[in-house]
């Protein structure tokens, strides 16, 4: 019901205008903008979703295997997804939520998951915010998909600063033991929603809390992925 109502909203919102260049558009973005947004494409690790010859298992997945066990990303988090993403996490843009749930939506067909979890935010983020961007963004690919949405499954066990806020390297370490499962989910299969992947720690440590938490697969669904910068020659 209130993903029909964001919507709603949206269509209310942007009615005629393209959210990104305001030209005409039936929806959020109008064609043009839609076709060009940046999405992953060519061959693909399946676990981490990043560039990986002939789409096999990557270098670093085969020798650090994280613990989800596949990533599903439907844009790369360049130009101008990323203003899409912000917009919605940073400027209340509510109604952006559905559109970017639509575009993983049409990544995800084929595939099942029991429940959708959404990468949880901190107490204090959350307050400050007053909407947890991923959750509102798995509303709508739960009715996508017929996967239950299930944000109790995952809770922060204490308040860890912003990911973004540290070095790359730091990331791991700031989240680990920060999540928390209270039920046991002996044998599900379990998509964990979230609307950017840059490094993968905090999905993994999520996919780890699951695991021990008995899930069977855990899988990342998320709307954009960051790509490691191209090497420079
Ligand atoms: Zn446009
Ligand atoms: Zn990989």
């Amino acid at each position: 019901m209130l993903a029909n109502l964001g919507r709603r909203i949206g269509r209310i919102l942007f009615s005629g205008s393209c959210f990104l260049c305001r030209g005409e558009a039936a929806g959020i973005l109008c064609t043009e903008c839609d076709a060009d947004l940046p999405r992953l494409k060519g061959a693909l690790c399946p676990r981490c979703a990043l560039a990986s010859p002939r789409g096999a298992l990557c270098g670093r997945c085969l020798t650090q295997a994280p613990q989800y066990d596949a990533t599903v990303a439907a844009l790369a988090y360049e130009f101008p997804a990323d203003v899409l993403v912000q917009a919605l996490k940073f400027r209340g843009e509510l109604a952006l939520a559905p559109y970017l749930g639509d575009l993983l939506s049409k990544c995800i067909s084929g595939k099942t998951a029991d429940c959708i979890v959404p990468v949880p935010l901190s107490a204090g983020r959350l307050r400050e915010r007053g909407y947890n961007q991923a959750l509102e963004i798995a509303r709508g690919v739960a009715d996508a998909t017929g996967a239950r949405l299930a944000p109790e499954l995952c809770e922060r066990s204490r308040e860890t600063p912003a990911q973004a806020e540290l070095p790359l390297a730091e990331r791991a370490k700031n989240v680990r033991g920060a999540f928390h499962c209270p039920r046991l989910v002996a044998g599900a299969k379990v998509a964990v929603l979230d609307d950017v992947m840059t490094t993968g720690a905090t999905l993994d440590e999520i996919a780890a809390t699951l695991k021990r938490a008995g899930a069977a697969r855990v899988e990342n669904w998320v709307v954009a992925r960051t790509l490691p910068p191209s090497p420079a020659y």
